[in-house]
């Protein structure tokens, strides 16, 4: 087995450098010129999208991609809260046993230079069903990536809620080690996964973890994490033991 990849990769290099998000401004704008289909569309230019808006003072802190690479979102600001899900909707349209979301505020919120916009995927699950759609449905609505499907976010009026396992961040041990080297041979960033250059703090991040479970009485598995588990929602429900029916 020694030969078998460790984990199935899309060809897409995912990662980029604190260079690269420097020249974004710039780069941004250029790929705007050339995008013919979005140049009258006006909701790029807002957030979370903010296509083409200078970036004077910004500064990445977490990038998120989806699995094929095409559609990637930048965050400059830790979210301000974070919590597990396992109502059935959640289910359903992850494919999961529950969804795990962090709270942003839009200004926080940015697409990646090197994202394309034609890749966006829009659908608004509640109320009527509008398709999915490369241009945006009513509000709330998910944003996924139309090329692969990976969902990326819940957008809101003012907030939006961004899905931490689509983050990047360090898996592995044999990860954190190659950083290391990429940053002695000078290579800073390179090899980063948060695009700020590489973490080198192996494992789910602290900033991005979880602080309750909502809807835990319709899970899928019970989660023994020591966390508050509401019956519905939070604060306005029971709360349930991890192993409670
Ligand atoms: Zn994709
Ligand atoms: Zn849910």
């Amino acid at each position: 087995m020694s030969d078998a990849p460790e984990t199935v990769r899309p060809a897409t290099k995912r990662i980029r450098s604190e260079q690269d998000h420097s020249k974004a401004s710039t780069k941004a704008s250029e790929n705007n010129e050339n995008k013919e289909d979005h140049q009258d569309d006006d909701w790029l230019k807002e957030p979370p999208f903010s296509v083409g808006a200078d970036r004077d003072g910004w500064e990445t802190k977490w990038r998120e991609s989806c699995w094929c690479g095409k559609v990637a979102f930048v965050y400059n600001d830790d979210p301000a809260g974070s919590k597990i899900c396992h109502c059935e909707d959640c289910q359903r349209l992850h494919g999961a046993p529950y969804q795990h979301s962090c709270i942003f505020h839009k200004k926080n919120v940015r697409l990646d230079s090197d994202a394309d916009p034609k890749w966006l995927g829009f659908l608004s699950a509640h109320g009527e069903v509008h398709p999915l759609s490369s241009t945006p449905t009513p509000l709330p609505r998910k944003i996924s990536c139309r090329a692969c499907g990976s969902p990326l976010m819940d957008e809101g009026r003012n907030m939006i809620m961004a899905f931490p396992p689509a983050f990047e961040w360090t898996r592995t041990h044999k990860e954190v080690k190659k950083a290391k080297e990429e940053d002695r041979k000078g290579n800073h960033g390179e090899e980063g996964d948060s695009g700020k250059g590489a973490r080198k703090v192996q494992g789910f991040p602290e900033e991005l973890k979880a602080d309750c479970h909502i809807f835990y009485e319709r899970r899928c598995v019970d989660v023994k994490d020591g966390l508050p588990k509401w019956r519905g929602h939070k604060e306005k429900s029971d709360l349930m033991k991890d192993d409670e029916k």
